[in-house]
């Protein structure tokens, strides 16, 4: 019996109705972990290249790793990969929440999803035994709607579900897919890609909650030192405290939240929407993930307009407060909460949709857009506008069928507004600004999926003034000194490539950003590493092999990409990025320049083994990731012609030599016509669901663990870390949603 997997991944074809189940060997879980890199790998044998993103030949990866679903803090995570319908390459997302878990206590280590159902479908699977069923009654159901008629129909309250919302449905290019009505896997347009497919949701349940380990006790030792750590780390206790939206008052203050659409990094109204002012007036319970003692997430209760912000659909995030707060320059709190919940309810991006109504903000502002073509008053500030047209875009409602493209596909269609677009690859920008951290700039420019917040650690970690504590983890890594401000050298494109490798591993392991990680983390590399051997009992994994798969994960990436034809020259900034910062504050007048990013892409590329004209892996990168079948995909770091296909589908799989087999006679091997009798009689909701997953959460994290001896030396580390001066710890902090 493995430790920490179930050793089978789910195939289904909704073309066909047929489910199919691989069971993978030891060494491909090894060599990929799970999340990003084990999807990378399916969809690099089995999507054709130039497939259309919202057509049947897509192939959505649902993946969950060795890791998900043990009793320990931040591991209850999935990864969805498919080619993106807003990057045109690959896309990737990672969410949180009581899914991930419970797919693994249900069975399965991922699902791989191809083809396009006739007819709207869920897939079902209850103790390892998957069904596809009907869904054409929930199809146009908002999250929480669908979710509760799923459990009424299931006749089990504990079923925990992932969908698309009418969002998805519409492919709304920034569609997101949805879990517990308040989770998403937001980022590059996956919510478009299930919704193309016509599969409504996947509904999980797995009655045993156990999952072999390989030492337990182990696990339990890392799991209460962490538990006890929480309030002695500034950054984590911050987040339990405020939520990510703790973020926005600082980054203001260092003049990084940006405004008017990247125009500016410090917002006049910036108060008002601040996480401190969340906590004092709306904010109603903290949630928290499966198993995980931080409890970031926010559940607010407010109304707009009289329109009512339902706790139900959780609470904005800092990324949330920016996009559709600073960079539409709206300060109206309740607006922005409202914004977050309509994103929620139809199954969008928040960071995609917010970003995409402030550049028709900014076109409006140029006299690029008219209002007149938009329909509606959508100035700068103007919050009834910016509500109104997040639903317009989630029911493609006039010119809410336009923003639904995404901000690049929208100046496309439209011909004009180029110049205003904040998108790397496709991708809306997170709102952490290039200009003041450079590193994170060079990183939103190289990496496959474009603009993206969580793919590396951000400058101000490694900068004059970083933590002894951070510092100390980072020179797990190989960075040995704090760097300049604002630099751009090469130990800076040192820090950025490194630090990418570690959190490319973090999204192939499936484990949370703000517990695992080099810095504004409970837990170190060194922890990471004791956690996986602790789990699987391989003994020997060590950080050199954790950094090998996140390697390797973007390396597989930028095969993905080569094949579609994607080179260098999709590593570009917006022209944006590259004009001085307006405003007031410390970043008032600061530029990057292209020279500068150039110089640093270059130093980059040399650095992972990339072709320096095309950005793409060379043949002795490829080899030494143990990629070498990846090879014929290009040539000499070179796209080659889409005809290899053919050949590639010959010769897999590769490292899962057992071939899928059938399913034990699924029920229901395609779907049916007509909505199934539902199994037993609905139960009533006995209570909320949070407070039902605290409880399973908080038993699982305080079953009896023996002391753990290092504990009181990374505690005191901690405690030094909190009393270090205020001006240390702002450096050591602030990032992300
Ligand atoms: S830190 Fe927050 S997002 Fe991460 S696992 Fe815990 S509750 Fe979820």
């Amino acid at each position: 019996m493995p430790n920490g997997y179930n050793g089978k991944i789910l195939h289904v074809n909704l073309t066909t109705g047929e489910l199919t189940v691989e069971t993978p060997s030891a060494s491909f879980y090894r060599k990929y972990l799970g999340g990003s890199a084990m999807g990378m790998h399916y969809i690099l044998n089995t999507l054709k290249p130039g497939a259309d993103p919202l057509g049947p030949d897509n192939v959505l990866t649902l993946m969950l790793s060795v890791l998900t679903g043990t009793p320990i803090s931040g591991q209850s995570r999935l990864t969805a990969n498919a080619k993106s319908p807003l990057a045109d390459g690959i896309g990737d997302s990672q969410c949180g929440g009581f899914f991930p878990a419970e797919l693994k206590f249900a069975g399965f280590d991922g699902l791989v999803v191809s083809g396009k159902s006739p007819r709207p479908v869920y897939l079902w699977i209850s103790d390892s035994k998957p069904e596809l069923r009907d869904a054409s009654h929930l199809w146009g159901k908002t999250t929480h709607d669908a979710e509760t008629m799923l459990k009424a129909e299931l006749g089990d309250d504990k079923v925990e579900v992932m969908q698309v919302g009418p969002a998805g449905e519409n492919l709304v290019r920034t569609a997101a897919i949805m879990n517990m009505s308040t989770r998403a896997n937001g980022r590059t347009g996956m919510g478009a890609v299930m919704g193309s497919k016509n599969l409504k949701a996947v509904v999980v349940r797995g009655k045993s909650k156990r999952l072999a380990t390989h030492d337990p006790k182990k696990i339990n030792e890392l799991a209460k030192w962490g538990a006890a750590s929480v309030d002695g780390n500034p950054d984590v206790a911050g987040l339990k405290l405020h939520g990510t939206a703790g973020v926005v008052s600082f980054q203001n203050s260092i003049g990084t939240l940006p405004t008017f659409n990247y125009d500016a990094g410090q917002f006049e109204g910036f108060e008002p929407i601040s996480g401190e002012v969340m906590t004092e007036t709306i904010l109603k319970e903290r949630d928290t993930c499966y198993a995980c003692t931080v409890n970031c997430k926010r559940v607010v209760e407010t109304s707009f307009n009289g329109v009512p912000v339902e706790r139900k659909y959780g609470g904005p995030e800092y990324e949330t407060l920016s996009t559709f707060g600073s960079y539409c320059a709206v300060d109206n709190l309740a607006a922005v909460a409202l914004a977050n919940q309509i994103c929620n309810e139809y199954g969008m991006d928040t960071i995609g949709v917010g970003a995409t109504i402030a550049w028709a903000m900014d076109c409006m502002k140029n006299g690029v857009l008219t209002e007149a073509e938009v329909g509606l008053p959508l100035h700068y500030g103007n919050a009834e506008a910016m509500v109104q047209m997040t639903r317009m875009i989630a029911l493609r409602e006039g010119f809410g069928d336009v923003l639904a493209e995404g901000s690049r596909r929208a100046a496309d269609r439209l011909g004009k507004g180029h110049d205003l677009l904040i998108t790397v690859k496709g991708t809306e920008a997170p709102a952490h600004m290039p200009q003041a951290k450079r590193s994170l700039g060079l990183i939103y420019a190289v990496l496959p999926f474009g603009a993206d917040h969580q793919s590396s650690e951000h400058d101000p970690m490694v900068e004059e003034g970083a933590s002894d504590l951070y510092m100390g983890r980072l020179k797990m890594l190989g960075m040995d000194h704090t760097l300049a401000p604002r630099s751009l050298d090469g130990d800076k494109v040192k820090f950025a490539q490194k630090t990418q490798h570690f959190y490319s591993f973090l999204d192939s392991a499936d484990l949370c950003q703000f517990v695992w990680g080099p810095a504004w983390t409970l837990y170190g590399p060194q922890e990471t590493v004791e956690l996986v051997n602790a789990v699987t009992g391989w003994s020997d994994f060590t950080i050199d092999e954790l950094m090998a798969v996140g390697e390797r994960r973007l390396n597989m990436m930028r095969v993905f990409n080569a094949r579609e034809g994607i080179d260098r020259t999709a590593d570009k900034l917006p022209r944006k990025f590259y004009k001085a910062l307006q405003g007031e504050g410390p970043t008032a007048g600061v530029t990057l320049s292209p020279e500068e990013m150039e110089r640093a892409q270059d130093a980059y590329y040399e650095m992972s083994g990339w072709d320096q004209v095309t950005g793409t892996p060379t043949r002795a990168t490829l080899e030494r990731l143990d990629l070498a079948s990846l090879v014929g995909l290009v040539s000499h770091g070179r796209p080659r012609v889409v005809t290899l296909y053919k050949e590639r589908t010959m010769n897999m799989p590769n490292e899962s030599q057992q071939m899928p087999t059938p399913t034990p006679a699924p029920a229901e091997p395609a779907a049916p016509a007509t909505a199934p009798a539902p199994m037993a009689a609905p139960k009533p909701a006995a209570r909320a669901k949070a407070a039902v997953k605290k409880a399973a959460a908080k038993k699982a994290v305080t079953k009896k663990a023996a002391p753990k001896k290092a504990a009181p030396k990374k505690k005191a580390a901690a405690k030094k870390a909190a009393k270090k001066p205020a001006a240390k710890k702002k450096t050591a902090a602030k990032r992300r949603k």
